[in-house]
């Protein structure tokens, strides 16, 4: 059985790029007869804006796309991440890290440190009493995992398998920030295994991220989903399309007169899936869902070509 998702994050609206990930999440599970799951990516407490997760629901449905169970909503799952946290733990594979951003950034930069970006592993093996001393002073700590003996390649479905060397993107990388409240990398591994998840799609930009998410879930003996990052779609001009920016997101669209009807099927032209000016049904997205057919690279937006699905 396959199981997709989506996992949108309640920061803005969802723009074409995100609903265009969505339909094609969406697409390659049902066009297997999966089942497909929705998570709301709520852990980012500054950046998060609960008024905004009805909004992204209302606009995933009007586009068609369609979920099985009640959406997982990861603010209200600490206990589950606890219990995976601990794991990591009792494996000895995160340790506290006291170091504050600029600790880091002078470290990384200094003339033998690993570069910016990067963390330098200052607090990897410190001596338990002094972690122990520190943490009863009160030290403000995250929780960081080892990634000296991940794998250095990444296997993607679609772009196939790319070096990516975690010691040198970023190093030991957060799983338990400062505050207590899960990172991304870590919560969002847990819940794919731990719902049943065979297959995530998402944009290229997270390509990284499967590399940490998969070192996470082999840690855990937990099953690592197939990955398929999909090419970004990029504005008319090249530049990234932005949720914050509320860039042609449904309520701009529909604003300027275009139907959920017309916005899907320009979606689904941008993954080859139709003819310029096509009416596409969510049937139709399905039963001609084709990972073959999607365009390789990044995709730019045009609007001219929008205009002929009104
Ligand atoms: N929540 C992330 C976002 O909205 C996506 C995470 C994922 O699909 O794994 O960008």
């Amino acid at each position: 059985m396959i199981v997709g998702r989506y996992a949108p994050s309640p920061t803005g609206s969802l723009h074409l790029g995100n609903l265009r990930t969505a339909l094609a999440a969406w697409a390659s599970t049902r066009s297997r007869d999966g089942r497909f799951l929705l998570r709301i990516e709520d852990l980012d407490g500054d950046r998060c804006r609960p008024e905004l997760i009805d909004r992204q629901l209302a606009d995933l449905r009007n586009l068609g796309v369609d979920w099985d169970a009640e959406p997982i909503i990861q603010s209200q799952r600490t206990d589950v991440y606890t219990a995976e946290f601990e794991k990591l733990k009792r494996f000895r594979l995160v340790y506290p890290c006291f170091c504050s951003r600029r600790d880091i950034a002078e470290a990384a930069s200094a003339p033998h440190g690993p570069g910016p970006g990067v963390y330098p592993g200052t607090c990897a093996n410190l001596p338990a009493t002094e972690v122990a001393e520190r943490i009863a002073a009160g030290r403000q700590h995250c929780w960081r995992i080892r990634v000296e003996a991940a794998p250095t390649t990444f296997f993607d479905a679609l772009i196939g398998p790319r070096e990516i060397d975690l010691k040198r993107e970023g190093g030991d990388f957060v799983v338990r920030r400062a505050d207590g409240w899960f990172a991304y990398q870590f919560a969002c591994a847990v819940d794919d295994a731990l719902s049943g998840v065979t297959e995530v799609v998402r944009g290229a930009d997270l390509l990284d991220s499967g590399a940490r998410q998969a070192w996470v879930l082999d840690r855990l003996g937990l099953p690592v989903p197939r990955y398929l990052h999909l090419p970004l779609m990029l504005g008319e001009n090249g530049a990234r399309l932005s949720k914050r920016v509320g860039s042609e997101d449904m309520d701009g669209l529909t604003a300027r007169g275009f139907s959920p009807d017309s916005v899907r099927s320009y979606l689904a032209w941008t993954l080859g899936l139709c003819g310029t000016g096509e009416r596409i049904t969510m049937s139709e997205v399905a039963s001609r869902w084709d990972w073959k057919r999607v365009p390789q690279g990044d995709f730019h937006h045009q609007d001219a070509i929008l205009e002929t699905f009104r």
